[in-house]
């Protein structure tokens, strides 16, 4: 009896996939099992997919350094749905999980989840609603991306890791006024963004990252993964950039023909660095 009972345990779990046998419990506890064509799956949701995605790219902000504790959040979008996933407000990133991911709507109301989602959650959504190319964001408060924030400065441009990824000076968004801070903070968050690029007359998918004065870094791409991807690689440009500063503070600014050169042998369309075929 005990052994049926686990094998009715095992087959009609929810998180059991089979597709050669279904178990039926009988009257009086009798278990038959039968071969059947059907296949018991663990209950799929349509968001499981966008819940992955952001809980891997939060996962890789603690592992690359760029948080501490509760610090930070990344999410991930899907545009057919309209919806997003975001990591919790509060909780420490050891604590994840998929399902703890947050889903929530361009007007940053959350639609499924039990737990509240991210303080910068009207900030991400924002940026989703006005830039529809983009596909994750990831926020930290890694220290030298910070500091220049901070300090509220661009990042000059002064050499070629930097020209790799971006072709312009890391541009710092301006601090916001006292309306702004007192109104809705994180919304406001959201526009000091796309403001700053478009008075500079920037374009969101050439320019991937952003300083917010006072505040810290925020980063986006096609992906969630690239987003957390050029925040790591934000915070090594800041780093370089103070250290060179440090050894001539007259440091010139890299020259623009060197500038064309490294960006657009990665992102032109004459690209070629790396091979041609990726999925090799
Ligand atoms: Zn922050």
């Amino acid at each position: 009896m005990i052994l049926w009972t686990r094998l009715y345990q095992l087959y009609a779990s929810p998180v059991a996939s089979h597709s050669c046998a279904a178990v039926i419990l009988l009257g009086g506890g009798l278990v038959r099992i039968h071969h059947s064509p059907f296949t018991i799956h663990r209950k799929m949701s349509k968001y499981d997919h966008i819940r992955e995605e952001a809980f891997e790219a939060n996962l890789q902000l603690p592992k690359l350094g760029l948080v501490l504790f509760t610090f930070g959040n990344a999410s991930a979008v899907d545009r057919d749905l309209g919806l997003f996933a975001i990591k919790p407000s509060g909780v420490p990133y050891e604590k994840l999980s998929p399902k703890k991911m947050v889903i929530v709507d361009y007007d940053a109301n959350a639609v499924d989840g039990k737990l509240r989602p991210s303080s910068d959650t009207k900030t991400h959504a924002l940026l989703y609603k006005h830039w529809e190319r983009i596909g994750g964001i990831a926020h930290t408060h890694s220290t030298y991306a910070t500091a220049w924030a901070q300090s509220q400065r661009d990042i000059p441009i002064f050499g070629t890791t930097h020209a790799d990824h971006i072709a312009y000076d890391v541009p710092c968004a301006a601090c916001m006024d006292d309306e702004m801070i007192k109104g809705d903070y994180e919304h406001q968050t959201g526009f000091q963004i796309i403001n700053c690029l478009k008075e500079r007359k920037l374009s969101y998918e050439e320019v991937e990252m952003i300083l917010v004065a006072n505040h810290a870094p925020f980063t986006w791409g096609d992906t969630a993964a690239k987003a957390v991807y050029n925040s790591a690689v934000l915070e090594n440009i800041a780093q370089m950039a103070f250290l060179t500063e440090q050894i001539n503070c007259c440091s010139p600014r890299m020259k623009d023909s060197l500038i064309r050169k490294h960006f657009e042998r990665k992102h032109g369309p004459d690209s070629y660095y790396g091979q041609e075929n990726k999925s090799d």
